[in-house]
């Protein structure tokens, strides 16, 4: 029997894959004395690239759990990501290139980004929004999106960004939690050649009570609005408002501390928090790490699928990038309109040259076929990211083959909304990396494994003047698994949670006192090598076994009949949990295997775990199934399952992208046990 307090390691995943010289050649970052820099001085190096409207003078300030960083300055985060830009002579250069779903095509370059970012701020304050008021973005990925992300921080107004997808009764919770002032919407967006219909929507969520909304801001953009659905003197078109607004309108100075944005989490685990994000600490975590994990230059055309919903659209497609000056590709719509080889067509249309994606996407390119990518020209490519949920090795291998064309590294980029920037990653000209992992962290942050108790395990990470290198740090050839945190503040930590500072306390640093822990568990290989293992509240505990979801998740994906796996324990009177696996089968295998039943692939993939990882994994039922239930951000949410399979009501189910999925599975679970 294993002890309780550590987790069991089964999947021994042990290919590597070093960066091609001509990589390591071009790349910007190539020394490893990187990870040697002190902390704080390495982060104050970062934010001194940014442009300050006065200069800062206290790096950190620590009282734990609230930290504040380069105190004493000033600056603007659109004046960041663009006025610099435009008065050092780059108007002329491309900010974003957009293609919306029907197929429609928009460049726009850092001086008109400027006008118009200018213009929409200007329209904000003629509707009384001011420093400090909360705006909630609830808009399709137009360019006007990030745009109005931009006008708010140009005038210190904060923004929220709901996502397009939310139900009204998501988006009137978020509006009244925030306070928001005003909504900033559009008459519908394209989603898989379907209008959706935000306004309407956003007039529900307002009819359910949000008494301090004051306007709300029409963009027009499906041109199909009923003239009904308008409330004279509330609601305003864009384009009476917006395009006769001046293109004068001087950025805010703002204080590093003051809040940016409020974004709330995706909800996998339960109601969603609305954390809060700083200027100064989180523009200088973002811009670090997109330059440095995404090794950008001057000449990429970057792709972050990522909804601006999301915080991955936060910072990796407006504040990261364009801190950096880069050339942004937005998508509106569904990687499946018209076809199912929509990226890919656009890959090989604009030439784009880094491509950052989500496992959940990946997955659904793998289950429907490898054609689709083989059709297009990708070789533009040459460098791959993920990001949301722990990649299956199997599905890393495919990226890398199938769209990396075996040449482009990976980053596997483990963050999360609460931590603003990516945090372990691999630096792709540094990195051996290895399919399945996130690597290490990255220079500037300092990792924790815990024990139940909090003892620290193992220390990987960035030496601090305060902490030195760590009491424990982790010994080559040491292998340990447990609870991941951070154990070194960093500057785009999140500040808090909205209006609820107490919450923010308890659930971040509740757990183990002074350090901060969001849920994750991971193992460490010999090589220091960092494994995330999903949440810690899907670990299963079978027969005195602690074993990760996310293992038996890939063995299963292991097995070239799967696309996708869901795993969770089931309560079990003997063995305290039993496994049980959902799975997606890839469509070639079907159209190839059509003579394979049911049974017949339930046996052959409980011995293909068995014998991957061994019998104590092996799932005592599997369910073939056409979908699992998945948040709105496309990530596997296992205590529904859970729900299903115990046979209780289902819990909160509002951040789900379709109820129909589990109230589907319940029902074929249901007859199946019958
Ligand atoms: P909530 O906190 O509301 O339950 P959430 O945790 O899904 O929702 P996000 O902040 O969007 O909200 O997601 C962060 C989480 O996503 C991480 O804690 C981790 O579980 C998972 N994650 C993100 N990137 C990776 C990665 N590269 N590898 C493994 N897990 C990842
Ligand atoms: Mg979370």
């Amino acid at each position: 029997m294993t002890d309780h307090h550590t987790i069991d390691t089964l999947l021994d995943e042990s290919r590597t894959f070093a960066p091609s010289a001509e990589f390591v050649a071009q790349a910007g970052y190539a020394d490893p004395a990187i990870y040697d820099e002190e902390l704080v001085a390495y982060w104050s190096n970062w934010a001194n690239t940014l442009r300050w409207m006065t200069p800062w003078t206290t790096a950190l300030e620590w009282n734990c759990p609230d930290s504040k960083w380069f105190l004493g300055g000033t600056l603007n985060a659109c004046d960041n990501c663009v006025d610099r830009h435009v008065e050092a002579g780059a108007g002329s250069e491309v900010a974003f290139i957009w293609e919306g779903e029907p197929g429609d095509q928009r460049t726009i370059t850092y001086a008109e980004l400027k006008d118009d970012v200018s213009r929409i701020a200007n329209a904000l304050k003629s509707l009384g929004v001011g420093k400090g008021d909360r705006v909630c973005l609830y808009m399709p990925m137009v360019p006007e999106l990030p745009m109005a992300m931009l006008a708010c921080a140009r005038i210190g107004a904060i923004h929220s960004v709901v996502f397009g997808g939310f139900s009204a009764d998501s988006l009137a919770e978020r509006i009244n939690d925030a306070g928001a002032k005003v909504v900033v919407t559009a008459d519908g967006g394209w989603r898989r050649g379907q209008i959706v219909q935000l306004k309407h929507i956003t007039d529900e969520a307002l009819a359910m009570g949000c008494p301090t909304i004051t306007n709300v801001l029409v963009y027009r953009r499906a041109g199909d609005l009923a003239s009904h659905h308008w409330t004279e003197g509330r609601d305003i078109w864009w384009d009476d408002l917006v395009p006769a607004q001046s293109t004068e309108c001087p950025c805010e100075p703002m204080d590093p501390e003051d809040r940016l944005y409020i974004l709330y989490t995706s909800g996998s685990t339960g109601k969603p928090k609305g954390i809060v994000h700083s200027t100064g600490g989180y523009m200088t975590g973002v811009a670090a790490t997109f330059k440095m994990v995404f090794d950008h230059k001057p000449g990429d055309l970057f792709w972050c699928t990522a909804d601006c919903g999301w915080v991955t659209g936060h910072s990796y497609v407006v504040y990261g990038p364009l801190a950096n000056r880069a050339k942004v590709f937005l998508y509106e719509g569904a990687p499946d309109a018209p076809d199912k080889d929509r990226f890919w067509r656009m890959i090989e249309r604009h030439r784009i040259t880094i491509l950052y994606t989500a496992p959940t996407a990946i997955r659904a390119f793998m289950k429907w076929g490898d054609h689709y990518p083989e059709n297009c020209d990708l070789s533009s490519l040459r460098l791959l990211g993920t990001v949301g949920e722990p990649i299956n090795p199997e599905a890393w291998i495919w990226y890398h083959k199938k769209i990396g064309g075996g040449r482009c590294p990976i980053v596997d980029t483990w963050w999360q909304t609460e931590t603003g920037a990516i945090m372990i990653s691999p630096l792709p000209a540094l990195t051996e990396t290895k399919p399945g992992s996130a690597t290490r962290p990255l220079p500037g942050v300092q990792v924790g494994v815990l024990d139940e108790e909090g003892e620290i395990l193992a220390q990987i990470g960035s030496p601090s003047s305060v902490g030195g290198k760590g009491d424990k740090p982790h010994q080559m050839g040491e292998q340990v698994g447990g609870f991941l945190a951070l154990l070194h503040p960093w500057p785009s930590m999140l500040r808090g949670i909205w209006g609820d500072h107490q919450r923010y306390v308890d659930t971040y640093w509740g757990k183990f006192h002074g350090k901060y822990f969001a849920g994750d568990g991971c193992k460490v290989d010999e090589d220091g090598y960092i494994w995330l293992l999903g949440r810690v509240d899907d670990i299963m505990l079978v027969a005195g076994h602690n074993i990760s979801t996310m293992e038996v998740e890939s063995a299963l994906v292991d097995h070239s009949a799967v696309a996708e796996a869901a795993v969770i324990g089931k309560t079990h009177d003997l063995k305290g949990q039993s496994i049980c696996a959902f799975v997606i089968i890839k469509e070639d295998f079907k159209h190839e295997h059509p003579q394979v039943t049911p049974d017949v692939m339930i046996k052959a993939l409980k011995d293909h775990v068995a014998a991957k990882i061994g019998p104590i994994a092996r799932p005592d039922d599997i369910f073939i199934t056409a979908d699992v239930p998945k948040t709105r951000s496309g990530k596997i949410m296992r205590r529904l399952l859970r729900d299903v399979a115990e046979g209780r009501a289902l819990g909160d189910t509002t951040t789900l992208a379709d109820p129909n999925v589990v109230a589907a599975l319940r029902d074929k679970y249901e007859e199946s046990e019958a």
